[in-house]
């Protein structure tokens, strides 16, 4: 009974007042579990309207229980978490960072954000996360170029982990320090392990547009509580221990409401759902458009299961009769949001001054790739009005 109450109201939640009874499909909304509203009033009611509370405490535990990593950090974003992993690591002005080119801009900002400088590192078509073999050449190639490199930020892609036991051993063999940017993969598991503890420090992002969302939101991670500690203190200001107001290093202002940690207890709570919810539609896509000539999908590595975060597509429009972009037009003529896949950092004007290893691999599956609408209340009736858009795009 209750449970029913709760998912008509988390429905009548997902719908905007007045909206027509065929909406608007979007790439991936986010999807209340009904417990919101009970948790924010809590809240309020408390009169925890601070960036600290109960709340942000609890959201901190239960997902460090949640990923199996000792301790975590809430931030007002998962850029926060990555600019603050690579700042408690020491990064900074004169040091070099490997980065996925294929990502969110995100990855490679916060880089930048510390003074150091990124330099880009191509894809495996097989799993489309950072090559570790490019990786270790590129590593060598930019310290023979005389280069300071300290660090790797490796993004797991669309909800599918990198492969990090090839990682961990071309970062030990050449003294970097890992980072994993976890914003898309949440649920995900690496060899039976949840994602977020395969690297020194994870970030975690809680955007509206990811599988669990605070509306903004972070969360860092790590083994090592030093790390964290230092984070946590950097993250409220790096106000020394002292009545008064004492600083020794620059702070920042990134910590969580403890409102918005309300909401992220109600969303963390449905997370398995979630993941369920979004492999389900993934694979019902790809039973959907099986025998569609010329549409393949990203592949799911044999390491892990990912969160189908995103269900992405590529493209021969040789074969399917029309292109990634003509698809996406068709789809958006009958109000169905489609995103193609990320461009690579090595392309984007703001980074085109950066080294590059490889970069064919990620540059393919950007002209290629499409990001079909994934969000984990996606209907079956809506998944086939996009299966249905998808093919008439076809010229065939
Ligand atoms: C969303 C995202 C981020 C940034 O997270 P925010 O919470 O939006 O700051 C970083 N990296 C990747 C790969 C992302 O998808």
């Amino acid at each position: 009974m209750r449970g029913a109450r709760r998912e008509r109201r988390a429905r009548r939640l997902r719908r905007p007042v007045g909206s027509p009874s065929v909406s608007r499909i979007y790439l991936s909304p986010p999807h209340p579990s009904g417990r919101e509203v009970e948790l924010v009033r809590d809240a309020i009611e408390s009169n925890w309207l601070a960036p600290l509370g109960p709340h942000v405490d609890a959201f901190e535990r239960e997902l460090s229980a949640l990923v199996g990593v000792e301790n975590a950090l809430a931030l007002s974003s998962g850029t926060a978490a990555l600019h603050l992993a690579l700042t408690v690591l020491g990064i900074g002005a004169g040091d070099e960072v490997a980065c996925s080119t294929l990502t969110f801009a995100a990855s490679a900002n916060a880089i930048r954000y510390t003074g150091a400088t990124p330099f880009f590192v191509d894809c495996d078509a097989a799993t489309w996360t950072i090559d570790a073999a490019l990786l270790d050449e590129a590593i060598a190639g930019r310290r023979r170029a005389g280069a300071r490199v300290r660090a790797v930020v490796a993004v797991d892609l669309y909800g599918q982990c990198c492969d990090y036991d090839a990682l961990q051993e071309v970062c030990a063999g050449h003294e970097v320090v890992l980072v994993q940017d976890a914003a898309e993969s949440l649920g995900a598991t690496y060899r039976g392990a949840p994602s977020g503890g395969q690297a020194a420090l994870a970030a975690f992002s809680f955007n509206g547009n990811k599988i669990i969302t605070t509306s903004g939101g972070g969360m860092l991670v790590g083994a090592d509580p030093d790390l964290i500690a230092h984070a946590r203190k950097l993250s409220t200001q790096a106000r020394e221990p002292a009545p008064h107001y004492e600083h020794s290093e620059i702070g920042f202002n990134y910590r969580l409401s403890n409102v918005l940690a309300a909401l992220g207890r109600a969303q963390l709570a449905v997370l398995g759902d979630r993941v369920a919810a979004r492999r389900r539609i993934n694979a019902r896509y790809r039973a959907l458009l099986a025998d569609a000539p010329g549409i393949s999908f990203m592949p799911e590595a044999p390491y892990g299961t990912g969160n189908a975060w995103l269900t992405c597509i590529l493209v021969d429009p040789e074969r399917f009769g029309a292109d990634r972009e003509a698809i996406r037009l068709a789809l958006e003529a009958v109000d169905i949001e489609a995103r193609p896949v990320w461009k690579p950092m090595h392309l984007q004007p703001l980074f085109s001054g950066y080294p590059v290893a490889g970069g064919d691999v990620s540059a393919r599956l950007f002209e290629r790739g499409l990001c079909l609408p994934s969000g984990s209340a996606l209907s079956d009736a809506e998944q086939d009005r996009v299966v249905a858009a998808l093919r008439s795009a076809s010229c065939r």
